[in-house]
């Protein structure tokens, strides 16, 4: 932990030292080599925390460092500012690199609208996406819904229930409010014991060194736009009946029967988060197959496994209109067909960048098609007093790259280090049920770079699938290049698969060899031990094609030997 205060996600859990999970995963980091392996960024998203341990320097004020030579910051103007830097939305980038900025002796404001659960032009709050409507409360949700499957599990275990559990939704709204609650009073109170000004207000840029808040005028040395997106949901006929994944994790009650729109990451959590839950899922997706850019055999895997839970998805399925019935409830007219009876219906189908009504035309931010803020590898817009960092810049849209990407922007301006954020192995969760964990280059890109591959992999029911009887699997791939033995990718599905994944991305990160992870004793019996003992490849690969069959790879139950 950094020496300074440090916050990412808060942690939703106290004690995890003694999980067999984390020891595994832990007696790798102790193998890590000097060598480091660097991958392209990939497309799927992550998971994990970034903190820096950062010496606090406020109060020395004598930080008149600059990076001009490496990254074009203009040397400081004989002018007098308000601030050395004035951030726009506070939220998870935004917040890192003012306190950082802060503890390196900058003088900083931030500007945030009001608080709110459901966002819109004049509402957000302290925190930000991640913490109030993002991943925070949809892992809390997740939680909550993981109960179903194990009280059917816990029957083959002995366990009786006189009746069904019941699950009560406003219970579960509440407490997840008051922890929202809870949890944007402490980031306001980060900021404050930063020296960090905070304004509540919406911010727009004047000029290249002036920001409006609700009609004060503010002037900065560096503006950072740390804006993020919000959820969109596309024209059709009827969109006014749609919620997007902002209402889904508020509503009044819950959905008996949901049809979701979208084959990515927050379409699959919400899936998992409603079937536990109870309700009908209907998921409908435009493409054959969930999860572009992720590894083709885990995009299969997952759809199974979620399938044989109880969620039906409409594949090659895209909406055409919603209608209101008199009864009340929603018809999904589609590419193939109408569906009835829904109680809601949800798109996640895409989230944009918040750069309306920015200022930014006027001042010359250049943006992309899609309204995201074009930035160099230092964060800086082609204004060079403007930043951008996190979703605004739509570059890998996670937490911890947020996070990252604030923390570099505030060494590169106040501590005279110029610093890049590193896009390479950035491991990745989906917290789908069954969750997906996952680091460095799928199959398809490890062939497409590196041409010679040996794939690893393992299909195995898990111990405790033997007494649950439930269908459950896990699914594993090591993806190792064939020439230096490096493991280039690693991909799960199954319990746990976030969590064990972490620890591993350290040795990916690290650019540990298959030979590192056979050297590796296993922890006896978990699901884990099998990515140090997986020693037969599935498959070699040779010249990017011709994959030489070597074994069959759905194994049977995974028991103690
Ligand atoms: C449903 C969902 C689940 C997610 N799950 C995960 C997950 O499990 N793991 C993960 O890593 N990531 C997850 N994410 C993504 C993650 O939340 C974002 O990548 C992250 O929050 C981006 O941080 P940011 O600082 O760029 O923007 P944000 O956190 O969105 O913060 C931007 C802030 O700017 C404020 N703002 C906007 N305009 C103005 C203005 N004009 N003036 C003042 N303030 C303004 C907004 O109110 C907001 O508070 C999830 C996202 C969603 C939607």
């Amino acid at each position: 932990m950094a020496t300074s205060i440090s916050f990412t996600t808060p942690k939703l859990t106290s004690s995890f030292s003694s999980s067999p999970i984390l020891l595994q995963t832990l007696l790798f980091s102790r193998k890590l080599s000097a060598s480091s392996l660097h991958f392209p960024a990939s497309s799927p998203q992550t998971l994990g925390s970034g903190t820096h341990s950062l010496g606090r320097l406020r109060g020395l004020r004598c930080f008149t460092v600059r990076a001009e030579s490496e990254n074009g910051v203009e040397p400081y103007a004989p002018r007098h500012y308000d601030f050395d830097l004035f951030t726009i939305g506070a939220g998870s980038g935004g917040v890192r690199a003012s306190r950082f900025a802060a503890n390196f002796g900058a003088t900083v404001a931030v500007c945030e609208l009001p608080f709110s659960t459901i966002s819109s032009d004049s509402s957000g709050g302290v925190g930000g996406t991640c913490v109030l409507r993002g991943c925070v409360p949809k892992k809390l949700l997740v939680y909550s819904s993981k109960y179903s499957h194990d009280f059917e599990e816990s029957m083959g275990f002995g366990w009786k229930y006189d009746s069904e559990p019941k699950h009560d939704w406003s219970t579960l709204i509440a407490n997840k409010n008051a922890e929202l609650h809870r949890l944007t009073g402490i980031y306001k109170n980060i900021l404050k014991n930063s020296g960090v000004t905070l304004l509540e207000g919406r911010g727009k840029i004047i000029d290249p060194h002036t920001v409006d808040v609700d009609g004060k005028r503010y002037s900065a040395k560096h503006i950072l736009i740390s804006v993020g997106g919000r959820p969109f949901i596309p024209e059709i006929p009827g969109r006014e009946y749609a919620i997007d994944s902002d209402a889904a994790l508020d509503l009044p009650s819950k959905p008996e029967k949901i049809a979701i729109i979208g084959g990515g990451y927050i379409a699959l959590e919400f899936a998992g988060i409603f079937n536990g839950l109870k309700s009908e899922v209907h998921v409908f997706i435009r493409q054959k197959k969930v999860l572009r850019g992720f590894d083709e055999e885990v995009r299969d895997f997952v759809a199974e496994q979620m399938s044989l839970g109880g969620i039906e998805f409409h594949t090659e399925e895209s909406p055409q209109a919603i209608h209101k019935l008199p009864d009340g409830l929603l018809s999904l007219r589609t590419t193939k067909g109408t569906v009835d009876g829904f109680s809601h219906v949800m798109f996640a189908t895409g989230r944009q960048p918040n750069t309306k009504n920015l200022g930014l035309d006027s001042v010359g931010v250049k943006m992309s098609k899609n309204g995201a803020i074009e930035v160099d590898e230092f964060s800086q817009t082609s204004v060079p007093s403007i930043w951008a960092v996190g979703d605004v810049t739509d570059r890998v849209n996670l937490t911890p790259v947020a996070l990252m990407e604030g923390g570099a922007l505030a060494k590169t301006l106040f501590l005279n280090e110029p610093t890049k954020p590193d896009y390479g192995a950035i491991p990745s969760a989906v917290f789908s049920q069954p969750p997906i964990g996952q680091v460095g280059l799928t199959e398809e890109q490890a062939i497409q770079q590196y041409s010679d591959v040996d794939i690893f992999t393992a299909n195995f029911r898990p111990l405790k699938a033997t007494l649950s009887g439930l269908p459950d699997r896990i699914f594993m791939k090591l993806i190792v290049c064939a020439k230096t033995n490096k493991v280039l990718g690693l991909h799960m599905c199954g319990e746990d698969s976030p969590e064990i994944m972490q620890g591993f991305a350290v040795a990916i990160k690290a650019g540990l060899t298959k030979a590192d992870f056979d050297s590796t004793v296993g922890i006896h019996p978990t699901a884990a031990e099998e990515l140090v003992t997986m020693r037969t490849p599935t498959r070699k690969i040779r010249n990017g094609s011709s994959p030489e069959v070597c074994w069959e790879s759905r194994a049977p139950s995974k028991s103690v030997s």
